[in-house]
């Protein structure tokens, strides 16, 4: 098996540590990844760019930011004991309780020696003779690996929309992506918030309870709904401990890794009242079932999404007190649940104190951001501090902000400019030993995360004991695959909306499927059938 030391050599430029893997980010990915590895025996260096680990869970410490999934399902399931020791408090766990899990997780396991913190990765280009990856740092630190895996995560690259007069103003702003360690007081100031996503939706309300004003710049309205969090008793506690091995076989089986299920029956077939008693009952719950337990083809099918759809505006017009507001929030231009739903709590409230303003930039766009605040094209607004809760260059930007370079120094960025080109979500052609660890498929990110660390781990062993020291898919499996994710998403309502899973989020941004939009059950079989048949769609070497 493997030298878990990692080798020095030295060079024209210096000394260069090898090992036998790079890991980029140490979020839930790159921390399960690193201990998968370690047990192959494996040498692992893993760089992640900021001062402690956690990735998503690390750098958006804006108030509000919690789970969207039921806490118990988002937890890692491989460690039985990691399982019994932890106790989760909320059923959606806020983030400094989600960042304290990942360190504990580190901790228990000894992770930290391999990480290397406040490590940005610059560079990774591939040495075709030696079949070695070179990763460099921003601070030129050179390291060589046979393989490198990219845990960025899908939404690390924080989009910051190009605002003229941006660098201008004089009071403070924050991208919630990289909310200060210490805490922001907003106590009497005058703020905007910036995006109505699911970041926005979960600051906005907090913000509006502790700033002297709140002003909301909203470009789209969402369909939010209820979260419903609560703490977890003692005995529900008891139940998630004595439950997780039926859990977790049920959620690798459902269409997005959570204990929803879809219903099968044809929305519009089941008779008005009982499907309005359904509606109202799946309101009544916590979390993602109103989209997720709900009639299947609310996904599918725009008649039956606009039943749904309007039961949801006519909530929202219920709880927002000015009529023409109300209005405002009420999405219109696309389907319930084409975007991720954001969860909410108290979010249309918030609408209702006095201090509370909804701008719609649809009808006076932005202009510029000013020294003293934000111009729209009716007025100037000032303000003491700018919240920009704008998103994220999803899927692609963190890899493609990495000058990546394969056989024959292939860009990995022009390679992907008309979008993600991969096999399997895990590889692409002409950048062999590369893989992508991040969960592609519209699902509970941890369920899904954890089948491809152990997909990769899996199929770096096999390779181990077959002497084998190369993997790339094929082109024709890569031609395949890409037309496959094209295909299950025109099958769905997402492929004609405007969001981040698209691409559409960012100007310019080619127009392609970003995550798997088939069920996250076939993503997995796909997964497990391709390894089953001896890796069939790669070329092995
Ligand atoms: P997002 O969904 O992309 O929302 C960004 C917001 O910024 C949108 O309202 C967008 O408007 C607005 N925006 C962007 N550019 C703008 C411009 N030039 N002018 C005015 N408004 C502009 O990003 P996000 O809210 O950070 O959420 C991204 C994803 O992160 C979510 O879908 C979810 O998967 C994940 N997330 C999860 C949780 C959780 O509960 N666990 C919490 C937060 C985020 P348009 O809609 O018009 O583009």
């Amino acid at each position: 098996m493997a030298n878990a030391v990692p080798q020095t050599s030295a060079t024209d430029t210096g000394s260069v540590d090898t090992f036998d893997a790079i890991i980029i980010g140490a979020g839930v990915c790159g921390l399960y990844q690193l201990y998968r590895l370690r047990q192959l025996g494996l040498s692992v260096r893993v760089f992640e760019d900021g001062e402690g680990i956690g990735g998503t869970w690390y750098w958006n410490r804006y108030p509000g930011c919690r789970f969207d999934s039921e806490s118990e399902t988002y937890g890692y399931s491989w460690s039985e004991e990691l399982l019994q020791e932890w106790n989760w408090k909320e059923h959606f766990s806020g983030q400094p309780e989600n960042e304290r899990y990942l360190n504990y997780v580190a901790d228990k396991f000894d992770l930290r020696r391999d990480i290397q913190l406040k490590s940005r990765v610059k560079s990774a280009v591939y040495d075709e003779k030696a079949n070695r990856w070179e990763v460099e740092l921003e601070s030129g630190q050179r390291t060589r690996a046979q393989y490198v895996i990219a845990a960025v995560g899908v939404l690390s690259a924080r989009y910051l929309p190009p605002f003229a007069g941006i660098d201008s103003f004089r009071g403070e702003s924050y991208h919630t992506s990289r909310w200060p360690q210490e805490k922001v007081n907003l106590a009497g100031k005058r703020v905007a918030v910036i995006g109505t996503g699911a970041t926005g939706v979960q600051l906005s309300p907090i913000v509006a309870k502790e700033a002297k004003h709140l002003t909301v710049f909203q470009r789209t309205p969402n369909y939010c709904a209820p979260l419903r969090n609560s703490l977890v008793t003692e005995e529900e506690q008891r139940q998630f401990k004595a439950n997780y091995p039926e859990m977790h076989k049920k959620i690798r089986t459902t269409a997005a890794g959570f204990m929803h299920e879809f219903d099968p029956r044809k929305t519009l077939q089941v008779p008005q009242e009982e499907r309005r008693a359904r509606y109202e009952e799946l309101w009544s719950q916590p979390g993602f079932s109103k989209w997720l337990a709900n009639f299947q083809d609310i996904m599918t099918d725009s008649d039956a999404n606009e039943d749904f759809a309007e039961f949801v505006r006519n909530k929202i017009r219920a709880r927002v007190k000015d009529p023409v507001v109300a209005e405002k929030l009420a999405p219109k231009d696309h389907p319930f649940g084409a975007k991720r739903i954001p969860l909410e709590t108290h979010y249309y409230e918030a609408y209702n104190q006095d201090n509370v303003l909804l701008v719609d930039v649809r009808e006076t766009p932005i202009e510029a951001i000013t020294p003293k605040g934000l111009k729209t094209s009716k007025q100037e607004y000032e303000f003491d501090v700018i919240i920009y809760a704008t998103g994220f260059d999803a899927v692609t930007g963190p890899l493609t902000q990495i000058d990546i370079r394969g056989e024959n120094g292939q860009s990995f960025k022009e390679k992907w400019a008309e979008g993600p080109r991969t096999y399997l979500c895990m590889q692409t052609v002409g950048f062999p030993n590369l893989f992508l660890a991040s969960n592609p498929a519209l699902c509970n990110y941890t369920v899904c995360a954890e089948m491809i660390v152990e997909w990769i781990s899996d199929c770096i062993r096999y390779m181990r004991e077959k002497n084998l020291t190369r993997i790339a898919p094929t082109p024709q499996a890569e031609e395949a695959w890409v037309q496959h994710m094209d295909d299950s998403a025109k099958r769905t309502i997402l492929y004609n909306t405007n969001s981040w899973f698209m691409g559409a989020n960012i100007p310019g941004k080619k127009r392609a499927i970003l995550l798997y939009a088939g069920s996250a059950a076939t993503y997995r079989k796909e997964c497990q059938e391709a390894a089953a048949k001896g890796y069939d769609g790669f070329v092995l070497q």
